[in-house]
This record gives structure tokens, C-alpha cells and sequence, in this order.
């Protein structure tokens, strides 16, 4: 079970609960609009609305907002329903779409019409927004606002008949156009729209605004408590405003601060634009914020909740680190990852004084400190690879892994010596001449000399081939996009690096897609979904420690 920190919605919802406002229910609700695919800034407000829910007893529904036909397909609600469930959440038998009140809405308007609080405007949308005017100058009354209630019912729905070009008219509130709050300015409420929606198809061709459908969708659901970001804080009159003159039941809006995260952007106009215009593969490229990029690059439904469950819940917006998010998903992957030998860029090795054709085994730890997880067996033979960076031919006096007459421990194996090394014609070191103590097997040396470097390594005849892919912060910059730049020019170069001809114990093979490992020394893999038995292709989820530069 999933419950938040006591924040300060929480304080709102015991109080609430105290004084019976909601008959002791608590009903939240994540209502994401099928545009685009969720990402890191979403499952902050999933983790809210489902965990409130779960930490109360009540329920969370689940509710596509589904209002805008342009953009909207069904493409995005069986990924948004995916993404919900690997995140961890059930929304149950409570699946909604604002599309199904389409005709409940539209009597609303219709009510609101017959008590003279709204009225179909036949200005354009240039001219609607020069009569709205600015935070320092009132706005000016439409000329249509007079219009009679017969008027306005005939129009309204001979709007909903199609008898209309798209932009024609709209339906507005009749609020006040000279309110401090442009929001109530006579905000519009239905506008014409030829289009098809992927639900309703070509029924409707007047679609609600977000604002006229939001609330009322949460009356319908009789939600408690409508949670939503900051930016809507100026709306919640509006939100209000509908309900009372519609005297239907009301929710309680209350809004929280949005996740921002360094080096990534998280509008879905950006994200859709990157996928589009081919910055990434796609929406589940692992750079991406998205949670299917993370799934794909090994990040853990765990991590992520415990990741919004330490960022809390606050009132005012800030910009998270990455390394914050990167830190909770090397805790849970050092717990539940099995550990792994790979060599992501190979320096041949003969151990020269090893039997030609000998092969041994070593049982390895699949996990240093958790014995439950058990062992495998490691085959070592006469040539190994270990990791180019593990060998200086001139090293510096700190440098404690391998060098020409220097010795280090071979992880579960022997010590051993550099003798001799191998160059091509352009000076180039292409493999080590090295011999081994067959003394010290298991790892140390029974006359007591030491070694302080341990190195990874695989069985040159053994291992598999694969390709390693690499990831850093897809910007080059904490807040991509601020201050009139172009966020595109921010793109970071090497966000990607492929490495070809890397070798992995032969035991990877078995590895699902998706399923993490430590490669020793390395951080954390894991399989992507491009990989096949005979092309291995691993993922770099997250290094060991926080490598990067600030
Ligand atoms: P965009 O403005 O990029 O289109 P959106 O907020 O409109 O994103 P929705 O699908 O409408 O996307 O969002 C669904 C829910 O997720 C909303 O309740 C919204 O408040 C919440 N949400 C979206 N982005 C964030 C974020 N960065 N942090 C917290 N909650 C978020
Ligand atoms: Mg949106
Ligand atoms: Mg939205």
C-alpha cells in the first residue's frame, strides 16, 4: 500500500472529515487528457490522488479528459491505462470519460441559458479577445450579450445542429467583464468544432472548454476533492461559479505545485514535438520523462513512488534535481538488482601460464549482502577481456588496477600479473600478456601480500557480444527552454552512446526485457526490448554513484 506523507491536503481532508462536509468520503480523481503519454510530472499526481485515496479508504478515479478532439486519440488512453497500472495503481470499476456527459454538459449550458447566465456571442476569437482587456484595464460587454433568452436557446442549439461554420459563435458565461479575475470575464463555454473525436465520432460538432466541462465532470463523479496544479488556483472562481449557479453538488478544488524537473522538459507540446521531429526514437526512448521511456530504460515503478513520496507536497513551485530522482532509483535497484559480470569495452587478456583449454568455475554472489538470492557459476579459462579504463601502460602512483608488473584480483577469481603488453602497428594496446597465481584463488594470498584493485572481467570464449547503450540528460541545461530559448538548440549531443562489441557473462542471455542487474563496477542494466538471443542489447539504467558533473 501507497500512503503520502502528511501534507497539507491531508489536513484538509481530516478536517473535512470532521465536520461530515463530505459524509466521511473521500474521492479523488486523476484526470489526464489522451493527448500525449504520461510522464514524470504526472505520476507525482497519480501517486497523490491514488494514494489519498488508498490512505483514506475512499476511491480515485480514473478520468480521461477527453474534450479537445483535435488532439486526442485512443492511442494515448491504452497507454495513460498502461502506464497507471506498472505505476502500481487500480482505479477499479472507476473509469470515466468527460466525453460520456457530453449531452449531460450540454443541458447545463441549456440550464444556464434559461436562468439568463449565459448567451451565445457572435464575435470572432480575435475580437473576443480584444473586448476581454488586460489586468489593468476592464474588459469591454459584447454586443450579443444582451441577446434574449428565446435568442439564445434557438442559436445554442442550432449550434449543436451544425448549421454553422466552426468559429461562428460560442457560448459564454455571463459573469462580469469587468472582474479583477480574467477568468470570469465571461469565459467562453462551448465552441463550434468540426472534428471527430475518438469516442463520441462525429456526433457533437460543438465541444465544452476545459472549464465549463472540469468541474462538472467532478460533480457528476461527485468527487470530494478535485486536486490540480498551481496554474488553475486563478480558475477555482470559475470552477465554483458553475457549480453554485448550476446548484448542483460541489467538490472542493485545491491545488498543488507541479513537479519541474532539471535537464528534461515536461510539457506534452515539447515532448510531442521531440518525438516528432525525431530528437528521440519515440515516446519510450529512455531519455524521455515519460514513465514508458523510463520503464524501457529500467527505472522501477518503486523508485518513481518513492521519488514522489520524498519531492512531498507543497504550495509553492520549484525545480527538482535530477540526481533526487536518480538517487531513488540506485536505492531500489542496489536492493533488488542481481549482480553481473560485463566488460562494456574490452582489452584482451592471456593468462599465459593457465592450461590451454582449461576451463574453471566460480560461484558467484548474485548479491553481496543478500544471501537469499543465491549464486551462479562464472566460467573463467586462459583468455579473459577486462575493461580497457582498467589498464594505465604509465599509470599515476593512485592508480590501483592494472598495470605493466603491477598486480590486481581478479572479482571471484585469482591475482593477477601484467608481464607483457601487446601493441598493433599504430601503438595502439590491443591485449595483455599476464600470469596468475593459482594460490590465490578465491581472492587472496595465503603468504599475506596484498592487492588494492579488483577488476571486473569475462571469459573471452564464454562471453556473449552486446551492445551497451549509455544515456545522459537528454539537455545540456537545468531548465531547458527558459528565458526565450529555444529548447531544441539545448539537445545534449551525447545523451546517447551506443557501444558496440561489448561482452557479458554468458548468463545474461537469460535476462527478461526490462529486468534489472548491476553490472559489477558499472551501475544498473538492463535488457532493452530491442534485444534477441543472438543481438544482446542492454540498457544503462543509472550509474553506481552520481558521476555527474553540477
Ligand atoms: P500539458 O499542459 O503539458 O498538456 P497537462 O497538465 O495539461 O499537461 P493533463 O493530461 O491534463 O496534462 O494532466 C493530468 C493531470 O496531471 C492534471 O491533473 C495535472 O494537474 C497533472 N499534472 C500534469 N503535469 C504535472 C506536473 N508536472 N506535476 C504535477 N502534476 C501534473
Ligand atoms: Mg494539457
Ligand atoms: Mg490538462
Amino acid at each position: 500500500e501507497v500512503s503520502p506523507a502528511v501534507n497539507f491536503i491531508r489536513h484538509i481532508i481530516d478536517q473535512d472529515l470532521e465536520t461530515a462536509k463530505y459524509e466521511g468520503r473521500v474521492v479523488t480523481r486523476f484526470p489526464p487528457e489522451p493527448n500525449g503519454y504520461l510522464h514524470i510530472g504526472h505520476a507525482k499526481s497519480i501517486c497523490l490522488n491514488f494514494g489519498l485515496a488508498a490512505a483514506y479508504g475512499g476511491a480515485c478515479h480514473l478520468r480521461f479528459d477527453d474534450t479537445n478532439p483535435i488532439k486526442e486519440e485512443d492511442e494515448y488512453v491504452e497507454a495513460i491505462k498502461a502506464d497507471v497500472r506498472w505505476l502500481g495503481f487500480d482505479w477499479g470499476a472507476n473509469l470515466f470519460y468527460a466525453s460520456d456527459y457530453f449531452e449531460k454538459l450540454y443541458q447545463y449550458a441549456v440550464a444556464l441559458i434559461n436562468k439568463g447566465k449565459a448567451y451565445v456571442c457572435s464575435l470572432s476569437a480575435e475580437e473576443i479577445r480584444e473586448h476581454r482587456g488586460t489586468l489593468t484595464e476592464p474588459g469591454k460587454d459584447s454586443p450579443y450579450r444582451n441577446r434574449s433568452v428565446e435568442e439564445n436557446l434557438a442559436l445554442f442549439e442550432k449550434m449543436r445542429r451544425g448549421e454553422f461554420a466552426d468559429g461562428a459563435h460560442v457560448l459564454r458565461a455571463k459573469i462580469d467583464m469587468a472582474s479583477p479575475n480574467l477568468n470570469l470575464r465571461d469565459p467562453v463555454m462551448y465552441r463550434i468544432l468540426t472534428a471527430h473525436h475518438h469516442r463520441t465520432g462525429d456526433k457533437w460538432c460543438i465541444y465544452p472548454m476545459y472549464d465549463f466541462a472540469h468541474g462538472q465532470s467532478d460533480s457528476i463523479e461527485r468527487i470530494t476533492h478535485s486536486i490540480c496544479t498551481l496554474e488553475f488556483e486563478d480558475h477555482r472562481p470559475l470552477y465554483d461559479w458553475f457549480i453554485r449557479e448550476l446548484g448542483i453538488y460541489a467538490p472542493q478544488q485545491i491545488e498543488f505545485a507541479r513537479l519541474n524537473l532539471t535537464y528534461t522538459v515536461m510539457s506534452k507540446r515539447k515532448l510531442l514535438e521531440l518525438v516528432g521531429e525525431k530528437h528521440v526514437s519515440g515516446w519510450d526512448d529512455p531519455r524521455m520523462p515519460t514513465l514508458t521511456g523510463m520503464r524501457r530504460r529500467g527505472y522501477s515503478p518503486a523508485a518513481i513512488r518513492n521519488f514522489c513520496e520524498r519531492i512531498g507536497v507543497g504550495k509553492s513551485d520549484s525545480l527538482i534535481d535530477m540526481s533526487v530522482l536518480e538517487d531513488c532509483v540506485r536505492e531500489d535497484l542496489n536492493e533488488v538488482a542481481p549482480r553481473a559480470l560485463a566488460v562494456l569495452q574490452p582489452l584482451k587478456v592471456v593468462i599465459e601460464n593457465y592450461p590451454e583449454g582449461q576451463v574453471e568455475y566460480f560461484e558467484a554472489a548474485n548479491h553481496p549482502q543478500k544471501p537469499e538470492m543465491g549464486s551462479r557459476q562464472v566460467p573463467f579459462s586462459r583468455e579473459i577481456y577486462i575493461e580497457r579504463d582498467d589498464f594505465m601502460e604509465d599509470p599515476p602512483k593512485k592508480f590501483f588496477r592494472l598495470a605493466p608488473g603491477r598486480e590486481v584480483r581478479l572479482r571471484f577469481a585469482y591475482f593477477v600479473r601484467c608481464d607483457e603488453v601487446v601493441k598493433d602497428a599504430n601503438g595502439e594496446v590491443v591485449e595483455l600478456r599476464c600470469s596468475y597465481d593459482p594460490e590465490t584463488r578465491g581472492g587472496s594470498a595465503p603468504d599475506g601480500r596484498k592487492v588494492k584493485g579488483t577488476i571486473h572481467w569475462v571469459s573471452a570464449a564464454h562471453a556473449l557480444p552486446a551492445e551497451v547503450r549509455l544515456y545522459d540528460r537528454l539537455f545540456t541545461v537545468p531548465n531547458p527552454g527558459s528565458k526565450q530559448s529555444d529548447y531544441r538548440e539545448q539537445l545534449n549531443p551525447e545523451s546517447l552512446v551506443k557501444l558496440s562489441g561489448c561482452r557479458v557473462e554468458p548468463g545474461l542471455a537469460e535476462a527478461a526485457v526490462g529486468e534489472p542487474r548491476q553490472f559489477e563496477r558499472l551501475g544498473y542494466f538492463c535488457a532493452d526490448r530491442d534485444s534477441a538471443p543472438e543481438a544482446l542489447v542492454f540498457n544503462r539504467t543509472v550509474t553506481l554513484r552520481d558521476s555527474w558533473a553540477k
